[in-house]
């Protein structure tokens, strides 16, 4: 037995590690936790819909929850997890460290994955400018800020017209914009008949108020640009690292996202996965919730069996 070994090694401090590091340092686990401070919305402006907590900024959320972490004595490392393998059943190890830096090895009886998604965002100029205060991609989370606003969609292939959709819940003034992408016809005349509007020309630039974040207009290869206040996109997401793939954990086929259990456990057993990486929403509070229900289980797996009555 290796007399370092952690009861549990969480890879990532966005929501759901830091919820799963929290549970577990109050389970008198001992718990290490590994941040490279990239967590997915760097970007936004506000967290919407974390009850309690709505409209926080990101950092700020996670600020607070590395001090409640560390105040209940976790152990929190700023560095990046390069590898990761199965030494044994009870028994995984991780290896962090800047690129090009001498690795360091550590040792635990449970492994969290919370590492979370990358999305793929739109590659036009301005776009950086004004994403997470007037660019968005997540209708949950930033629906209800374009409340009867004229809105731009960028989206193509087969969730354009069904993402397109769900934003009619907030407005009713839309135009898909295919950037010379496909939709299926049938989809474009339902579209159609809802008011949609589709343009399927190629998006060059998006144009605005740089001082305040606001988008103004969307400009086009040709044709007339499009004045528009907020601008949603979907262009896909991809796992930020490739861990599921070294420990053998499976991918739910629906979504290629972690597949896990009730417990958050992965098809590997002592590995849990909570937070984007796996198929629930994707919200930072669905994300915590995830984090503390794997921490629960894990804390439950292990206690000795002599304890359990
Ligand atoms: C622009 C934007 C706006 C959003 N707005 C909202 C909103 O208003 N409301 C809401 O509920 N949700 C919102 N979301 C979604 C929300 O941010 C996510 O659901 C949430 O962050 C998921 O948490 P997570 O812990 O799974 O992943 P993340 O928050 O992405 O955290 C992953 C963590 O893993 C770490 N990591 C990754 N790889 C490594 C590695 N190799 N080594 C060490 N650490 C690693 C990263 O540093 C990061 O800290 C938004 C997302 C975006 C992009």
């Amino acid at each position: 037995m290796i007399d370092d070994l952690y009861d549990c090694i969480v890879i990532g401090a966005g929501p759901a590690g830091l919820s799963a590091s929290l549970f577990l340092a109050r389970y008198l686990r001992r718990t290490l936790t590994f941040h490279h401070n990239s967590p997915r919305n760097e970007y936004a402006h506000g967290v919407h819909g974390f009850l309690g907590h709505h409209g926080i900024r990101p950092g700020e959320l996670l600020t607070r929850g590395r001090d409640e972490v560390t105040s209940h004595g976790g152990l929190i490392i700023e560095a990046c997890v390069t590898a990761v393998e199965a030494v044994s059943p009870e028994h995984f190890r991780v290896f962090a460290g800047d690129e090009g830096a001498e690795q360091k090895v550590f040792d635990a009886r449970r492994l969290v994955l919370a590492t979370g998604l990358r999305d793929l965002t739109p590659d036009c100029p301005g776009f950086r400018e004004f994403y997470g205060s007037s660019v968005h991609h997540c209708p949950d989370c930033d629906g209800y800020e374009v409340k009867n606003k004229r809105v731009a969609v960028l989206a193509h292939g087969k969730n354009a017209a069904g993402f397109t959709a769900n934003l009619l819940t907030w407005t009713g003034q839309l135009t898909l914009l295919t950037d010379q992408g496909e939709i299926a016809k049938d989809e474009g005349a339902k579209l159609a008949a809802l008011d949609v509007a589709i343009r399927t020309e190629r998006v060059v630039g998006l144009e605005g108020d740089k001082s305040t974040r606001q988008l103004q207009r969307v400009l086009f290869a040709e044709g007339e640009p499009l004045e528009c206040d907020a601008l949603f996109f979907n262009l896909g997401t991809k796992l930020a690292t490739d861990f599921h793939e070294e420990l053998g954990c499976r991918l739910d086929p629906e979504c290629d996202l972690l597949w896990v259990d009730e417990t958050q456990q992965t098809s590997i057993k002592g590995v849990y996965a909570a937070g984007d990486i796996t198929p629930n929403s994707q919200l930072a509070v669905v994300a915590a919730a995830e984090g503390a229900m794997a921490a629960i289980h894990i804390h439950r797996s292990l206690i000795p069996a002599e304890r359990q009555i």
